[in-house]
């Protein structure tokens, strides 16, 4: 297949380059060419008033929490986890397989093509991720007290066993989880760590979101959040730390050494009024790897990453006192290429390059806040200040379009979404 004549092409590539009014040429799952004027052997689709992106990588996200959109706002992290796993703990797995299924209907309409999933049931989430065809990072998320199973160890087990069945699935990739260091011990987050190095898998956990994450820590740890899982052999480059909003410079500089990623979630930071925006700036000249994320859509509300890259570039410039911020492609860089890296799947996805999966997206600037467009303003500019999810026209996982000019081609959106409005409408 060819994509003809794109009026742009976000590369993403080393030297980041804009291309206008080039080919793209599909084979399989890959992107096999990009150049002007392809020699027209396959199908072609006519994109000259489209731009074209690298797929969004979403790094930290709940899919299943769309069943409670809406359900807890207005209150900070802590009450808000009271009031939220007071409900999950009453999920079933029919409830979270079909959470799941709108959850990927909203990231492939948004234009996510890979997403980390942290939560619960497993095996219905792969089930549901398979069927709607994006690629994902998912977990059997772990936590002390009893929740889903009859007590740490058992979850434990559970997380383990998903890992090692996961092989199965071909585009699922297990993660090892802990929940947070206020809900596991040093028992389990040493029982965690151990699993990771044993499959090789990416381990991740929620660290240093509020101050009294902090100060919890420092009390009963006698160390920092990050600190006290750098003494537990918790950090290396396999190490995903969900928001570090708190972190020091001393962590920080653990961070860098040991090579672990931060997932960045604005939106959801704000809102649950984490008090402290993540020193962005720091971390990026520090040469750490930051990717974007939505975290779930009980705290954002939706799974829209084109609105974390706005919020996340005006967030930074608010809280620095500096209109520069954080320089634009950094910003969209963490969308995409340095997702890609904090999942280790650059040699795969996150730019458009020959050989990689051909996971791209979509959108029409054929319309008015896309106007005008010319050499006094960049189309980086326009996608990340005047667009969002909703401009997505097409969205394509590994060569295959699962939204096409706006319509889903592999799945019945209305009948995922009076599923969930039955389980959850009372
Ligand atoms: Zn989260």
């Amino acid at each position: 297949m060819i994509l003809k004549n794109c009026r742009f092409i976000l590369t993403q590539d080393p030297k980041r380059r804009v291309l206008e009014n080039c080919d793209i040429r599909i084979e399989d799952d890959k992107i096999a060419e990009i150049a002007p004027n392809i020699k027209e052997r396959d199908d072609k689709v006519d994109f000259s008033k489209k731009v074209v992106m690298p797929g969004m990588i979403n790094t930290h996200v709940h899919l299943p929490m769309t069943l409670f959109r809406g359900y807890s706002d207005n209150l900070g992290l802590h009450d808000w986890l009271k009031k939220m796993m007071a409900e999950e703990a009453k999920l079933t797995a029919e409830q979270v397989y079909w959470g799941t299924m709108l959850g990927c209907l909203e990231s492939l309409q948004f234009g996510t093509t890979t997403a980390a999933d942290f939560y619960y049931y497993p095996y219905e989430r792969a089930k549901a991720v398979e069927k709607m065809g994006l690629n994902a990072f998912l977990d059997s998320t772990v936590l002390d007290k009893p929740f889903f199973f009859k007590d740490a160890q058992e979850a434990i087990n559970h997380s383990e066993k998903f890992i090692k069945d996961m092989q199965e699935y071909k585009k699922i990739t297990p993660v090892a989880t802990c929940h947070s260091i206020y809900l596991c011990g040093t028992d389990t987050l040493e029982k965690i760590r151990d699993i990771s190095n044993k499959y090789n898998v990416i381990r991740r956990i929620h660290v240093s979101e509020t101050e009294r994450e902090l100060k919890a820590s420092l009390k009963n740890n006698k160390a920092t959040p990050i600190e006290y899982l750098n003494k537990l052999d918790w950090l290396d480059d396999k190490t995903m730390l969900v928001h570090c909003n708190w972190a020091t410079n001393m962590e920080l500089r653990m961070i860098r050494d040991k090579g672990c990623k931060i997932n960045h979630n604005p939106v959801s930071n704000m809102k649950l009024a984490y008090g402290k925006a993540m020193p962005l700036k720091k971390m990026l000249e520090m040469g750490i790897t930051v990717s974007l994320a939505t975290d779930g859509p009980t705290s954002n509300n939706n799974l829209d990453l084109f609105d974390d890259m706005k919020v996340s570039a005006l967030m930074h410039k608010f809280e620095l006192n500096d209109p520069m911020g954080i320089p634009d492609q950094d910003i969209f860089d963490m969308g995409n290429i340095q997702g890609a890296k904090a999942l280790k799947i650059t040699d795969k996805t996150g730019s458009i390059e020959p050989g990689k999966w051909a996971d791209l997206i979509a959108m029409d600037v054929n319309k008015p806040h896309f106007t005008p467009l010319n050499k006094n303003n960049s189309i980086l500019s326009h996608i990340i200040y005047c667009s969002s999810g909703q401009d997505v026209s097409e969205t394509m996982v590994r060569g295959k379009f699962l939204v096409r000019e706006g319509k889903f081609t592999n799945c019945n959106p209305e009948e995922i979404m009076s599923k969930v409005q039955e389980l959850m409408g009372d």
